[in-house]
């Protein structure tokens, strides 16, 4: 599987100093015609880049292809994205000119209310891929934020996610705080996160404060409890400047209780990050229910009464097939 590394070390054999790599791929991740600009791209290369240009462009934007688009009312777009040996992944085109990319095919975290963690890790996506998943959106509408929320947990294909990220925060022009690493706390990610030239905001995964329920559903997560994982994202939020985006699916007479409430006080007060209450998209594959929305409006406005900043969103393209993971298992089912 490509990499950005591979491609970039293309670029070198034939001549290409880092300015002009940077070129090429800026054209590639932007989505820009070779002859965009004042003068075309070809101009600024050496001669075997401006030769291998057009087949390299080919081979780059053939990475990804769309399989079906999905649109929703809300301005979002479910997207089943073809790979190169006919793997399927899902990107969704999110409102405010966001895209949610996946980094694996599968997931090995097996969270119980996911699609996409039924099957296992099937394979990783290379940071190639992760990019192509932004150029091919980008030939659809504007990409200025990338969430890495969609299938795979980005902590288990760490070293392409990040080359990923590096990449379009330097050429793919898209602002450090706009990309957004989300995972259910790896600490293998805390510890790489800091240390790379273009830090992105976080996302962690909590969905409940209790120890026990927390391994129940989220089994092959790391053993860190709610409490650790609050800790190691409080570090990184004080490190890089942005408030934590603390995820927590609720789901029906699980994680929607009083008990929970006061977790989540005791836990988050004083942190700096904000609470994403996201209602759980029932599927009738898995067996959790989706709780109605006042009760999940009730639940957001006693936690801001207590001092938690809360959002409670929809989960984007809810009516365009639910949850992550769904297009795909549909598709491969035939339906
Ligand atoms: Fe993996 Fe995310 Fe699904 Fe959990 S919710 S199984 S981490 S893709």
């Amino acid at each position: 599987m490509l990499s950005i590394a591979d491609i970039d070390q293309r670029l070198s054999a034939l001549g290409a100093n880092p300015a002009h790599r940077q070129r090429v791929l800026r054209h590639w991740v932007q989505a820009l015609p070779l002859s965009a600009g004042r003068r075309r791209l070809e101009d600024y290369l050496p001669l075997p880049v401006r030769q291998a240009l057009p087949g390299l462009m080919d081979e780059l934007h053939g990475l990804t292809r769309l399989i079906e688009q999905h649109p929703g009312d809300d301005g979002s777009a479910r997207l089943l994205v073809g790979l190169q040996d006919g793997q399927t992944v899902e990107s969704v085109l999110l409102p405010r000119d966001g895209l949610c990319v996946s980094s694996q095919v599968g997931c090995a975290v097996g969270c119980q209310f996911c699609m996409t963690g039924r099957d296992g890790l099937i394979r990783q996506v290379s940071s190639a891929e992760i990019v192509a998943q932004v150029a091919l959106a980008r030939r659809l509408r504007p990409v200025k934020k990338v969430v890495f929320m969609g299938m795979g947990e980005p902590s288990h294909n760490l070293e392409a996610v990040m080359e990923a990220i590096e990449l379009l925060g330097t050429a793919g022009n898209i602002g450090h705080k706009n990309l957004v690493f989300s995972t259910v706390g790896d600490p293998r990610a805390f510890d790489r996160l800091s240390r790379g030239p273009v830090k992105p905001a976080l996302a962690l995964s909590l969905h409940t404060t209790k120890p026990d329920l927390r391994r129940q559903l989220l089994p092959r997560a790391p053993r860190l409890s709610p409490a650790e994982i609050v800790e190691a994202g409080e570090r990184y939020a004080r490190d890089s400047g942005y408030p934590i985006q603390y995820q927590w699916t609720l789901l029906e007479g699980v994680n929607d209780g009083d008990d929970e409430l006061e977790g989540i006080v005791a836990l988050l007060k004083g942190k700096y990050g904000v609470l994403n209450m996201i209602p759980y998209n029932s599927v009738p594959e898995l067996p959790f229910l989706r709780p109605d929305w006042d009760k999940a409006r009730d639940i957001a406005r006693r936690l801001h009464q207590r001092g938690i900043l809360t959002k409670l969103r929809d989960s984007a393209g809810q009516d365009v097939d639910g949850g992550c993971g769904q297009l795909r298992a549909r598709a491969i089912a035939g339906d």
